[in-house]
């Protein structure tokens, strides 16, 4: 099988699991024990929490260890929103791109129908954010802005800067969900210009069920699960071999990170010259300054899913952004956010590339895509 779903998730590395089953036979005492087995485990999570914050660029103390990125991202959008309303009740509208992950926007639509005033900043034809949109939506009623720092479906990369300018201009904080970004692009926290920060383990190669969120010094959020562990700002005994496996992920992740976007950057580059060769098809956010791994193409507007179910038989795993319900495929948001219709919506088609990818896979690829998609391109489709 040719693993082409890497923005989904990926594969934890060896080390990574030799970590974990380690943790899990050694480091299995409560860190909060006050005896010696209990100091082993906490000894291990001090450790963990340093080679994290190593790859992540921020201090031990910004970081803290959550169940992955959803609940980062809970914590830090209820957090700001909590912490913005206690020191001025007219400052409650939270702003955030209108492609960010399906997770996010559900607690947009939760908190809407809450009463909290949301708004969603769009983006243009590419996937690029609007960013005049953006200078006007963020006023000082904005409590946070909330920004991916680049999209799970398209790979397009937002500007972070820019947003995180506009924003604390406007007295709001930045909350960027940088899932995306860890393992495919160098992170720097310190230098971002975000308050908050999202990341998961399990894109980096790490286990699934972990990640972190990264609170700017001298911010007071407050948590999601009250608890005095993680300095009070996540309750719950912490997931020791987990934060090991991903501590293991991030220390695997920088070595080998330059050498890792080189390649994927040349690979997908192969891939995309061959697939665009193929009548018919559109590559999302070509003009785009997009991830080093990301390919999101439809083949005129066949159905994904009926796409994917081909090229899986042809032995490629790879996905679509649209959400399948028992209604059939619901068309990607993303996708429509960039004026496509729902037709067209439905007929995306990501292939991720991960640092294990190979050029034999990717001729492999094509070529599946040669046998088992391009008979399926009636002319008038590959006209659309
Ligand atoms: N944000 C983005 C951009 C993602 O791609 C994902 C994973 N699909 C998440 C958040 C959620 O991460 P987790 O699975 O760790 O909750």
């Amino acid at each position: 099988m040719i693993y082409l779903d890497h923005n989904a998730t990926t594969r934890p590395a060896p080390e990574v699991v030799t970590e974990m089953v380690d943790a899990l036979e050694r480091a299995w005492a409560n860190p909060s024990s006050t005896h010696e087995p209990g100091q082993g485990a906490r000894r291990l999570l001090a450790d963990a929490r340093t080679r994290v914050a190593r790859l992540l660029g921020c201090s031990g103390a910004e970081l803290v260890f959550t169940s992955g990125a959803t609940e980062a991202n809970t914590t830090a959008v209820l957090g700001a929103l909590a912490l913005a309303a206690e020191r001025d009740v007219a400052r409650r509208r939270w702003v955030l791109s209108a492609v960010e992950h399906p997770g996010l926007l559900a607690l947009a639509e939760r908190l809407r129908e809450r009463g909290t005033p949301v708004d969603l900043i769009p983006v243009d034809a590419q996937g690029r954010l609007d960013l005049p949109a953006a200078g006007r939506l963020i006023g000082p009623d904005v409590a946070l802005v909330s920004l991916m720092g680049a999209n799970n479906e398209t790979g397009v990369l937002m500007p972070v800067a820019e947003v995180s300018a506009m924003a604390h201009a406007a007295g709001a904080r930045l909350h960027v969900d940088a899932t995306q970004l860890a393992g495919k692009a160098v992170l720097d926290f310190a230098a971002s210009g975000a308050d908050l920060m999202g990341v998961s383990a399990h894109k980096l190669h790490g286990p699934k069920g972990v990640g972190a969120l990264l609170v700017r010094k001298g911010l007071a959020l407050p948590g999601l699960l009250a608890g005095r562990q993680e300095r009070h700002r996540r309750g719950g005994t912490e997931n020791i071999p987990g934060i090991a496996g991903f501590a293991a992920a991030c220390d695997r992740t920088a070595a080998t990170l330059a050498d890792d976007l080189m390649r994927m950057t040349a690979l997908r580059q192969q891939l995309e010259a061959g697939l665009l060769a193929v009548p018919g098809v559109k590559l999302f956010g070509q003009q785009a300054a997009r991830l080093p791994n990301t390919v999101c193409v439809r083949f005129g507007r066949l159905d994904s899913e009926q796409v994917l179910g081909r090229l899986a038989r042809a032995g490629v795993v790879a996905s679509s952004g649209a959400a399948c319900t028992a209604a059939g495929t619901q068309p990607s948001h993303v996708l429509l956010a960039m004026g496509e219709d729902a037709e067209a919506a439905r007929a995306g088609v990501r292939f991720s590339l991960g640092r294990e990818t190979t050029a034999a896979d990717i001729a492999h690829t094509l070529a599946a895509v040669q046998r088992v998609v391009v008979p399926l391109l009636a002319p008038e489709a590959m006209a659309a």
